[in-house]
């Protein structure tokens, strides 16, 4: 049976961007941004759909400059997804954000430091009820803060940043708040972030800045981040890599989906690691079985195990998977042979099946292999029996290897 944890989580305020809760014990939500010039409202709103289609549920676009303030007034209404306007330096183009309808700001506290210029955007923001992220970047903090921690970006200098301005909004009982406080440096954030879970509780938006392409990027933002949410830390979530925006919203996705925060979507492909008794190319099995499911809404669990001595045992939990024979390929549900197919197959059996189950169920899969399932279970003991005899106990064949060597001395 399939052991899910849940991650009791911190208590936080809710607050609406656009009609996504965020806080208050809505889904973690996945955010990413658009890296088009957004006063490009065409090319914007198409990266916005296939953001959303990826399984996005709020947008940033930059408002960098009146025109792109002008590309969200077009891209607002047309948008399948609330938009949040990234403000960097100029608290005008907030005001022009706003009056484009957005439906949250981002600030950056070390970049807008003029409180007048910061309470007025607040003002202006409550009057229409809509959030702003304090988006404190460890790369760009306020300079007295900077200079007073000794010219070091500490968590301590981050949190105080994230409270100073939410001092600013209390002076004009603005409160529609949610922080984030990144840093590329993957411990300074965990740290920052636990501390100021510990003095707030507005809801938190979770990122490691900067965090580089994939692979790298996604493993260092995914330390962070699921270190955090593994302790309740964390409302909505977003993926900084240098890539396609697309591969921002697919692992923000992934991960929640992972950790069990978010329903499953897609399939949850789990794969041996092969080793010596593979009957076949496992990585290229498993990676065209991820090729041919894509962006397929079937979300079952389905295993590609290398052979079939330890394969349908290891993923019986599987809701379906299909382990090497010899030149066949043994397909089970819910861990029980149901039938046998050619090498070149599986792959496509694996997808046919998975869409059956899908529409009908794991039951009347088993009842759809009445026929074949007592031939399908004979021929994989005949596999498994093979497999062993050749191989024995000895899976990784080390005498043969020891033997390889010895002759090239
Ligand atoms: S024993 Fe079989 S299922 Fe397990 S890792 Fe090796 S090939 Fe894969």
């Amino acid at each position: 049976m399939e052991f899910t944890q849940s991650f009791p989580r911190r208590e936080t305020k809710q607050i609406m961007v656009g009609d996504v809760p965020v806080g208050g014990g809505a889904p973690i939500t996945v955010q990413s941004m658009t890296i088009t010039k957004t006063a490009d409202h065409e090319a914007t709103l198409q990266q916005i759909y296939g953001l959303a289609a990826a399984g996005c549920d709020i947008v940033r676009c930059t408002c960098n400059e009146s025109e792109a303030a002008e590309g969200l007034a077009r891209i607002v209404p047309r948008s399948p997804v609330p938009i949040v306007a990234d403000i960097h330096h100029q608290y005008r183009r907030a005001l022009e954000a706003l009056e484009a309808g957005v439906h949250c700001l981002r600030l950056n506290p070390g970049n807008i430091r003029n409180p007048e210029h910061i309470k007025l955007v607040a003002r202006e923001a409550k009057d229409r009820n809509v959030p702003i992220r304090i988006g404190v970047n460890g790369g760009s903090l306020h300079p007295d803060l900077y200079a007073k921690y000794g010219g070091k970006v500490t968590p301590e200098a981050m949190v105080e940043s994230a409270l100073d301005e939410i001092r600013y909004f209390d002076d004009v009982g603005f409160d529609l708040i949610k922080i984030s406080v990144k840093a590329s440096s993957v411990p300074l954030m965990i740290e920052a972030y636990r501390q100021l879970a510990e003095v707030t509780d507005h809801p938190l938006h979770l990122g490691v800045t900067e965090a580089g392409p994939p692979p790298i990027g996604t493993l260092k933002a995914t330390a962070g981040m699921a270190t955090l949410l593994a302790e309740g830390i964390g409302d909505t979530i977003r993926y900084s890599l240098t890539a396609d925006p697309i591969e921002e919203a697919k692992a923000g996705r992934q991960l929640l989906e992972t950790l069990g925060l978010r329903e499953r979507k897609n399939i949850d492909l789990i794969s041996c690691p092969s080793c010596g008794r593979a009957e076949v190319d496992v990585v290229g099995i498993a990676n065209e079985a991820m090729d041919a499911f894509g962006e397929r809404e079937i979300p079952l669990q389905v295993a590609v195990m290398g052979c079939v001595v330890n394969g349908p045992g290891e993923a019986r939990d599987a809701d379906l998977g299909i382990a090497a024979g010899n030149k066949r390929g043994h397909l089970f549900v819910k861990g029980q042979n149901v039938m046998v197919v050619p090498e070149d197959e599986m792959v496509d059996t694996l997808v046919e099946w998975a869409e059956f189950i899908q529409e009908h169920g794991a039951d009347a899969a088993l009842e759809r292999a009445v026929n074949t399932k007592d031939a399908a279970r004979r021929a994989a003991q005949e596999d498994r029996d093979r497999n062993l005899n050749d191989r024995g106990d000895d899976a990784n064949d080390s005498e043969s290897v020891i033997a390889e060597i010895r002759r090239g001395h």
